[in-house]
């Protein structure tokens, strides 16, 4: 399976992506994490994304093409891959094109979370993230219910920021949607309600590809 997630930020892309690759047993490729692991770690790969990360502006396409040129040449990625939060514009999902083309291989589908936007503002402000494993949780948890560790706020979950990431989705994401359709690649799933439920929406979808 060589699976796309596409969806608004807030549209539980992480959450059922970590799922999904537990299902398909492909590796769970997420840009922003990879992003926010070189910050963390202080790598000049993190410095130069941390002013674009933190103001909810997209990473020029030059550094994040390269980045996940690298990462899909990896072994684990040969026999499939789940790629969430990338690409992010057009230009990136040509670049995607093309890097499929290059292997002689293609996308197995794109899939989109919909979500209707106040949902959208709702759910980004009141989560919070593990400093340890990245797992996202809602407001309300003292600590990680995946493996106890402290939870903190996003910088690009804070108000003003959420507004600015929403406007780029809008301007540079969403037209990707567009471009997958016509490819014939989309399958949209709500995603509201149970994580489990929206996890068996998309299953039940992707079943029709495979
Ligand atoms: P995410 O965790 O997917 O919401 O990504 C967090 C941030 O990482 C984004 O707001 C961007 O600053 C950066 N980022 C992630 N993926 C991309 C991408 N494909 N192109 C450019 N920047 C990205």
């Amino acid at each position: 399976m060589r699976l796309v997630l596409v969806g608004p930020p807030g549209a539980g892309k992480g959450t059922q992506a970590a799922f999904l690759s537990a299902h398909y047993s492909i590796p769970h490729i997420s840009t922003g994490d990879i992003f926010r692991a070189n910050m963390k770690a202080g790598t000049p790969l993190g410095l130069e994304a941390k002013a674009f990360v933190d103001r909810g502006e997209l990473v020029s396409d030059a550094i994040t093409n390269a980045m996940v040129r690298a990462r899909l040449e990896e072994e684990d990625a040969r026999a499939g891959f789940l790629l969430d939060g990338w690409p992010r514009n057009v230009s990136q999902a040509e670049v995607l094109r093309a890097l499929m083309a290059e292997k002689m291989s293609s996308l197995s589908a794109v899939l989109e979370f919909s979500i209707p936007s106040e949902e959208i503002i709702a759910r980004l402000s009141s989560r919070l993230t593990c400093r340890q494993c990245g797992k996202s949780t809602d407001a309300g948890s003292t600590s990680c219910p995946a493996d106890g560790g402290e939870l903190y706020q996003r910088e690009d979950d804070k108000p003003e920021v959420i507004a600015r990431r929403l406007a780029v989705y809008e301007e540079q994401t969403a037209p990707i949607i567009h471009f997958y359709r016509t490819e014939g690649l989309l399958i949209t799933v709500t995603a509201l309600g149970d994580v489990s439920e929206i996890t068996q929406r998309a299953i039940d979808a992707l079943s029709r590809v495979q």
